[in-house]
């Protein structure tokens, strides 16, 4: 999987072009936010004179964890209106958008993340099994030595 987002500058239509595909640009490495797969793009991009205009959605999968009830949960982060406008140079012949996707989606992380709307959390979560009580029986016993 490539791992920069790029434009080929030079070889866009007049009119603009859609482009899509995945790529491998978001290197956390955090014990809580592990991203898996890669970045899914949607995108259009067109050339106005020398600006670049790019719009569409990115989407990246996550393995998260429950900030209610400290499991482990997949989701999928996704960036709806991706929008950025890049200045182009006279001879650049590709714009390298990897930053402003990576950023995008990390800002789209919930800072709170829950396994479910409904998740009860931790203080109601189904009642811990019954505590082994066999050894209760020695409590009341008196040691005398
Ligand atoms: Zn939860």
């Amino acid at each position: 999987m490539e791992n920069r987002l790029l434009v080929d500058v030079a070889r866009l239509k007049p009119g603009g072009e859609t482009f899509e595909g995945e790529v491998d640009i978001i290197d956390l490495d955090e014990e809580f936010v592990k991203p898996f797969g890669g970045v899914r793009y949607s995108l259009t991009a067109q050339l106005f004179g020398a600006e670049l205009l790019v719009r569409g959605r990115l989407e990246q999968d996550f393995d998260l964890v429950c900030s209610r009830c400290g499991r482990d949960f997949d989701t999928t982060v996704k960036v709806e209106d991706f929008t950025v406008s890049v200045e182009i140079a006279e001879n650049q012949q590709e714009a390298d958008l990897t930053a402003d996707a990576r950023e995008s989606i990390i800002l789209t992380l919930p800072t709170y993340p829950v396994c479910d709307e409904a998740c009860p959390g931790i203080e109601q979560k189904a009642a811990e099994p019954p505590a082994d009580n066999r050894w209760a029986a020695l409590d009341g016993l008196e040691v005398n030595r």
